[in-house]
């Protein structure tokens, strides 16, 4: 799946599981609450294609994450792969094939997926603020750069960046500080993770097995057979899993505000 479907998907499920979590009575959240957590899901949706690198000299290529901040993030994709590739060589069997690019390995896999969202909440219980504005910059800005695309595209890293910081700003100055860590770390691996079913709808899939060896491969690829797999970029992705994707996400933040307006009116509790 490409860059905008990935965050669709994460925003979706965010919103469709905080909406059932709250219809159950489980965990009731703040608009805002509900808004950051879809968001950084999002942003968390595109988190593992940053080993997609381009070239960073000419500032271009990558994925739609890799661009978020410009040559910065292309650097920083640059770096995610080759470290990759480094594990893929360091951990392959004879029967994985040899790989001269790392995109679609280690980010893929669900140790990776497990370690951004501890390492997430670990980082904001540890570090309080200085952990959490960042951490919120960046998601906000991969979140942007993902569900916006077209604007994004327009609008430049410039202007992404400067939204985001806004953005993760006034986020910190008004959630509540005690429950936000958690939620961010989780609200990370859950978009991770989303993002590795849309990988595995296509055929190319993802190594989700990964460190248990099959065979003698270590890195299996788990997708759809070719006959029924998406196609990346094409028709049913574009228009079908993203209307889907756009729906589910509306009638959950739909039903969602208007729980809580009827909450702030004591008419449910
Ligand atoms: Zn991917």
């Amino acid at each position: 799946m490409m860059g905008p479907s990935h965050a669709l998907s994460g925003a979706a499920v965010w919103l469709a599981g905080s909406w059932a979590l709250d219809y159950a009575g489980v965990v009731e959240q703040s608009p805002l609450a509900v808004a950051v957590g879809t968001a950084v899901c999002a942003g968390g949706a595109l988190l593992p294609d940053l080993d997609l690198s381009g070239k960073v000299t000419a500032n271009k290529g990558g994925a739609t994450v890799a661009r978020t901040f410009g040559v910065v993030s292309l650097f920083v994709a640059e770096v995610v792969e080759k470290v990759s590739l480094g594990v893929y060589h360091a951990t392959k069997l004879s029967k994985d094939p040899n790989r001269k690019n790392g995109h679609r390995t280690l980010t893929h896999t669900i140790p990776f997926t497990v370690l951004v969202g501890w390492g997430t909440t670990a980082l904001c219980t540890k570090y309080g603020k200085w952990a959490v504005i960042p951490i919120l910059f960046f998601m906000m800005g991969l979140a942007l750069r993902g569900l916006f695309h077209q604007w994004a595209q327009r609008a430049g890293w410039v202007i992404v960046t400067l939204a985001s910081a806004a953005a993760a700003y006034y986020a910190f100055l008004n959630l509540p500080a005690d429950r936000g860590y958690p939620m961010l770390g989780l609200a990370v691996g859950v978009g991770c993770f989303v993002h590795l079913i849309g990988d595995m709808l296509t055929s190319a899939g993802a190594p989700i097995l990964w460190p248990i060896p099959i065979g003698r491969q270590m890195w299996r690829m788990i997708g759809l057979p070719d006959a029924i797999a998406l196609k990346a970029g094409g028709k049913v992705e574009v228009i079908v899993l993203r209307a889907v994707f756009t729906l589910i996400a509306l009638a959950a933040g739909t039903a969602l505000l208007g729980r809580a307006v009827l909450r702030t009116l004591n008419v449910v509790s």
